[in-house]
Parts: structure tokens; C-alpha cells; sequence
């Protein structure tokens, strides 16, 4: 019975004609050897494809039986959503230690990905599943109350490196602090909802380079994470 089920989200040669698969689960990274997979012939070829939702059933290391519920073609064939794609695979990859509850995280990754593949806008997706996720790993924003007392009044602004709000009383001129813009922007992409997301797409106001930055600050200062991906991408459009 074919009865797990996966993202593969890294492929590597091994050897003269396997491959090695890293899958996303409800349980967290697997790696699963695909016998034969290098051949196009193969009847495994299709199983070590990057960007596919794959059933798989699994004898110790290795993968003997599958079937692909979804090869993401969009995906595939636009390099701008695969980008975006490739970014929310490396935060998996290099930060999967950190999550909470990796059932959840599957679901939102496979939601997150049908939207991309639905050209539902990328990059909003992309910059919704990078502010989501800080809440998978523990490091929800404070939005409500002063990070130094907790007072919920007169909250002056969103401290990026001290990640939530400061009040009044608590604000210090060498916080690097969010713009009005900025900060709505940052609560709205890190509430809304993904189910409702299409009804209220058009209401969605933001600046995909901005909050990029924005994030990647986050990112790098509270986990030490640096996009290759991104460097890559910069590399490929000069
Ligand atoms: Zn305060």
C-alpha cells in the first residue's frame, strides 16, 4: 500500500544511476534512494523530479513504490515561480530543526505551493509563507504589547531586531524600527489567512523588495539564515 506522502524538494545524482531524494512529511525530512531514477526510461525517473507531491512507500533507505499526485507544472516552467518555490524549500531545509509541528508546516507548504502553481501572485505567497513561518519555529512578532514592559499603550513602533513593539516610554532612538507602511503590511501578510486569500488578494498593498529586506534582516538576526537561493537568482539577472 502506497500510503505516505511527500513533497521532494531536493534531488541528487548517487552513483552511476540512483538518486537521492529529500522529501518533506507530516514527520519532518526524509531521504529515500531512488533506484535507476537517472535513467529517463526508468519507471523511478519520475519519482526523484524536484517540485513534486509524491506517494511513496519506503523499505529502510530506500523508495519501492510510488505515484506523483501533482508535478507542479507551472512551477516548473516559469523560472519566477520556481524561484519563489526555491525559497520556501531552503527555509525547509535549513531550518527544519526549528519547527514546532511538522503536520501543520506540510499543510501550509502544500497549500502555499498550489497557490504558486495556480499563478495566484508568487511573490506575495513567497513573502506569506516566509513571515508564517516564524510562527512554526517559535518566533511569532509581537504585535500587541511593548517587548521591554508589556504595556499595551501607547505603542510607538515595531522594533525589527528586538522583534515586536515598543512603547513610548520604552523607545530608543537607535531601534531600527518598521514604517507605518511597513508594519501594516508586515501584520497583514503575517494574519491573513490563506483559504481567504484570494477573495482579499486585491485589497493586498506591498512592496515585495522592501519587505524582502525586511525579512531577510529578520531572518539573518534572529537565525543566522542567509537566502543562497537569492544570491543565485541576482547572479542569473545581471
Ligand atoms: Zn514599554
Amino acid at each position: 500500500m502506497i500510503e505516505n506522502e511527500g513533497i521532494v524538494i531536493k534531488s541528487i545524482d548517487y552513483g552511476d544511476s540512483n538518486k537521492i531524494i529529500t522529501l518533506f512529511t507530516i514527520s519532518g525530512l526524509k531521504s529515500l534512494t531512488v533506484k535507476g531514477a537517472q535513467k529517463p526510461s526508468s519507471h523511478t525517473f519520475n519519482f526523484a523530479k524536484e517540485f513534486i507531491l509524491l506517494k511513496y512507500e519506503d523499505r529502510g533507505k530506500y523508495l519501492i513504490g510510488g505515484k506523483v499526485e501533482n508535478y507542479y507544472t507551472n512551477i516548473v516552467n516559469d523560472i519566477k515561480l520556481t524561484k519563489s518555490a526555491l525559497r520556501i524549500f531552503e527555509i525547509i531545509n535549513m531550518l527544519v530543526e526549528h519547527i514546532n509541528d511538522t503536520k501543520t508546516a506540510y499543510e501550509f507548504l502544500k497549500q502555499c505551493l498550489d497557490l504558486i502553481n495556480q499563478k495566484i501572485d508568487h511573490n506575495l505567497i513567497e513573502l506569506i509563507f516566509r513571515i508564517k513561518f516564524l510562527y512554526l519555529i517559535g518566533l511569532s512578532p509581537n504585535f500587541n504589547s511593548c517587548v521591554r514592559c508589556g504595556s499595551k499603550e501607547e505603542l510607538a513602533y515595531f522594533s525589527l531586531f528586538d522583534g515586536g513593539m515598543k512603547c513610548n516610554h520604552c523607545k530608543d532612538i537607535k531601534d531600527y524600527h518598521l514604517t507605518n507602511f511597513e508594519f501594516e503590511t508586515f501584520r497583514l501578510l503575517y494574519l491573513v489567512k490563506l483559504d481567504k486569500l484570494i477573495e482579499k488578494i486585491d485589497a493586498i498593498n506591498y512592496q515585495y523588495d522592501e519587505m524582502n529586506l525586511i525579512l531577510n534582516m529578520f531572518y539573518s538576526h534572529f537565525l543566522g539564515f542567509e537566502s543562497s537561493v537569492e544570491k543565485i537568482y541576482k547572479k542569473i539577472n545581471k
